[in-house]
């Protein structure tokens, strides 16, 4: 291997008169005159069945952004064989040949089709700029560079030869023996890109299964690899009807992994299938899954406020809340209660919704009628409640877009729904904790939900953090020191959590890369 110095990719600025500006607009005009048509590919043949079924724009639910088809059983079992003979093919090109591919995919988004890709998401996924810049664009990027980065860096180890003249001994990364089955949803453009390249540049065969309401970024994730030279088959494309997706791979002989992000019951429901099938497999299938949060800010009294109003407004309400690591529970003490409310009340007024591709906007509707419908009905279950209060925001209108007003309650009774479970939109709940009651309002950070994906502290009061990374522990993947809930960087803070919030497997860290080889030791004697 050449070293070479691995860097996160700077993210653009978009300024007004900027170059990259007059782009991104350009192909959002590009993109938004077309409804693209999108097929199922299977190795080198693309497929159109069944019902056609449409991406729609969510802040504009009447416009169809991409008109695209289910792969059927019969198809996916296709595809299952299909990748299955790829990969014997794919597992046997050097290392070398597979981390070049990706270097010229990395450099591809990097370069022209950046703007292209970005476009797909803000009209899809209904991301500002700045919010698609920082996943389709920069993370995207991250991930194929530092993945690449992290393989060669596994491959350094060498076990030891003790007598090197008599026996060498050596570790080789091969690929799992059957397919991987990825299975990515629509908040990241960048995780399906990872969740599905991943596991092809470690030498495994690939069905992809892109969520439906970010099918044109993937799309367009898909035939950059291609151009940059992942083989037909090695990848393939399969949008799919859940349930159908998930029954055909469960009950192939040939399951290797599934590489998932989503919900806790559909990761559950595949958990439960694998279990059922066991005896059918080759192999133990790896099962690796981040399933969501019910992230939390826990401000001390020695917090500074201000840091504290500006990181909870856009951990909680950047791009709606539908990041998993998007704070929805707040745990403030009495004596910081007024000003930060106050604060909190203040910014959120201010707060511009709609139409995301405009630059004023700071942020886009919901992303389906389903999100629509389950995040109104807490809102609406909250007003009803005499616990709960609502303190600003707590509109909406699916009209015409799924729009959702960034939301901020307090509630009286920290086992609340609105504080246990994740409603993943705009909704932020507080509970205020007697100053006095601090160990307390600690101990229900851990013990009242199931999730431990992100968490954050603020103070000063160095004690009291030291206390905090004991207590706390357990309960975030990601733990944050006065900064917001949101926003890791791969490589810098490889993300994900415990519990009930997934395997973590710590996408952008050094040991993801290791979960998708099946390493063999060979002992070679003179
Ligand atoms: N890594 C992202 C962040 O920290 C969240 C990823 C996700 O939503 O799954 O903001």
């Amino acid at each position: 291997f050449d070293d070479f110095d691995v860097k996160n990719e700077p993210v653009l600025g978009y300024r007004a008169g900027s170059s990259e500006r007059a782009e991104l607009q350009s192909e959002l005009e590009r993109t938004a005159a077309v409804t693209e048509e999108v097929p199922i590919v299977i190795g080198d043949q693309n497929i159109k069945e069944g019902e056609p079924q449409y991406q729609v724009m969510p802040h504009d639910h009447g416009r169809k952004l991409a008109k695209y088809y289910y792969a059927g059983e019969k198809t996916i079992q296709k595809a299952i064989q299909v990748s299955v003979e790829a990969q014997r093919r794919w597992d046997r090109t050097p290392l070398e040949e597979r981390v070049r591919v990706w270097h010229r995919a990395a450099d591809l988004m990097a370069g022209e089709h950046r703007q292209r890709l970005n476009a797909a998401t803000m009209l899809g996924q209904s991301k500002t700029a700045v919010q698609a810049e920082i996943d389709s664009a920069a993370e995207l990027i991250d991930f194929i560079r530092f993945n690449v980065f992290f393989l060669k860096e596994n491959a350094k180890y060498q076990p030891i030869s003790e007598e090197p003249a008599v026996t060498r001994n050596s570790l080789r990364f091969r690929g799992l023996d059957g397919f991987i089955a990825a299975i990515s949803p629509f908040n990241f453009t960048a995780i399906g890109g990872n969740l599905a390249y991943t596991p092809a540049l470690m030498g495994n065969g690939v069905l992809w299964k892109p969520s439906d309401t970010a099918l044109l970024s993937n799309w367009r994730i898909f035939n950059i690899m291609r151009e940059a030279g992942v083989p037909a088959g090695v990848v393939n494309f399969v949008p799919a009807d859940g349930p159908t997706f998930g029954r055909t791979i469960t009950s192939s002989p040939f399951l290797a992994g599934v590489n998932f992000t989503g919900s806790v019951p559909t990761f559950n429901w595949l958990w439960n299938e694998v279990g059922k099938n066991l005896s059918r497999y080759r192999n133990y299938p790896r099962l690796i899954g981040e399933c969501g949060g019910k992230n939390y800010h826990f401000v001390h009294p020695s917090a500074d406020v201000q840091t504290v109003v500006t990181s909870t407004i856009r951990s909680a309400f950047e791009y709606c809340g539908q990041k998993c690591s998007a704070c929805s529970r707040m745990y403030i003490p009495r004596s910081l209660y007024e000003p930060i409310k106050q604060g909190l009340l203040e910014e959120r007024s201010k707060l511009k919704i709609g139409d995301p591709t405009d630059f004023k906007v700071f942020t886009g509707a919901v992303i389906d009628d389903k999100a629509f419908t389950r995040i109104t009905t807490y809102i609406k279950n909250a007003k009803n409640n005499p616990k709960n209060k609502i303190l600003g925001g707590g509109e909406f209108d699916g009209s015409k877009g799924y729009f959702v007003q960034p939301t901020i309650i307090e509630t009286a009774d920290p086992h609340d729904k609105l504080m246990i479970e994740e409603i993943f939109g705009p909704v932020l709940t507080i509970y205020v904790y007697g100053d006095k009651d601090l160990s307390k309002a600690l101990d229900l950070v851990g013990t009242s939900t199931k999730f431990a994906l992100t968490g954050a502290v603020y103070a000063s009061d160095r004690k009291f953090l030291d206390t905090a990374l004991e207590e706390l522990k357990m309960t975030a993947g990601n733990f944050y020191i006065n900064d917001k809930s949101t926003g890791s960087v791969v490589g810098q803070q490889p993300f994900g959590g415990g519990r009930m919030s997934g395997t973590n497997d710590k996408a952008g860290g050094p040991n993801y890369v290791m979960r998708w080889t099946t390493p063999q030791s060979i002992k070679e004697t003179f």
